[in-house]
């Protein structure tokens, strides 16, 4: 990966209580010095659990962060969580974009560009999802419209402090479906191309693409292997320690 620290970023969604801290506790114990040398490994859990899992993970390897912020700082927006609230819990990332919040909360690239310069005011990390529907694929436009997401989300002046792309193909999602080491290794090369012409290729080879979409234990060898792939962005597999753990050890 060109020099780049892989991210093995973990996605609760909407699952976890009080008692899923021990979840946080057990990936940390399994961790080891040797892997957290080479690899960043990030928890994204529920907001309601972020101040509790960000002191179970104090002075350790293990960043923890959100899973969706509104752009601005504060006001009348009842229900809402802004990025300088997720940092002043101590999340170092958080997830804009993600598929599921564009199909069920209709954010657009737009809406996700707005977040992504919230993320940066707070000087929070931004990992902001692209991917392509199953119809997009086999209608032959993935390049089109990841690059369009890409584009259009993606703030002027992106930084590897400040951005992270997660190539996430929705119908590989919560599917047990993965596209080819091919497929994959595609998309990532014109995400990076891309992200030259919109922030210098000197910048563009240091911000971490991830893939995200079925990665369990078993296929994340072969899927971090693929060129371009900086890590991986983990569903259901991350709420189980012993899976999450499989993953980074792809490492
Ligand atoms: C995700 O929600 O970002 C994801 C990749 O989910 P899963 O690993 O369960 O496919």
């Amino acid at each position: 990966s060109e020099g780049r620290r892989p991210l093995v970023a973990g996605n609760w969604k909407m699952n976890g209580l009080r008692s899923s801290i021990a979840t946080v506790e057990q990936v940390l114990e399994g961790l080891t010095p040797k892997l957290t040398d080479k690899i960043d490994v990030l928890i994204c859990p529920p907001a309601t659990l972020i101040a509790s899992c960000v002191a179970a993970v104090t002075g350790s390897a293990i960043a923890i962060g959100g899973q969706n912020l509104h752009a601005r700082a504060n006001g009348a927006f009842t229900g809402s969580i802004s990025a300088e609230m997720l940092a002043d819990l101590g999340a170092r990332y958080v997830i804009l974009g993600h598929s599921e919040r564009r199909a069920y909360h209709h954010e657009t690239d737009n809406g996700v560009h707005a977040k992504a310069l919230g993320a940066r005011r707070a000087g929070l990390c931004g990992i902001i999802c692209v991917g392509e529907t199953e119809d997009e694929r086999e209608e032959g436009r993935t390049l089109d419209i990841v690059r369009a997401q890409l584009g259009l989300g993606v703030p002027k002046g992106a930084t590897a402090e400040d951005t992270v792309l997660a190539y996430e193909p929705v119908w590989a999602i919560g599917t047990g479906k993965t596209p080819s080491t091919a497929d994959i290794a595609e998309v990532h090369a014109s995400l990076r191309d891309m992200l030259g012409t919109m922030v210098g290729k000197a910048e563009a080879d240091k911000i971490r693409i991830l893939y995200g979409g079925s990665v369990k234990a078993k296929n994340a060898r072969e899927l971090m292997a693929v060129e371009n792939v900086d890590g991986a962005l983990v569903g259901g597999a991350s709420l189980v320690a012993e899976d999450f753990l499989g993953i980074c050890a792809a490492y």
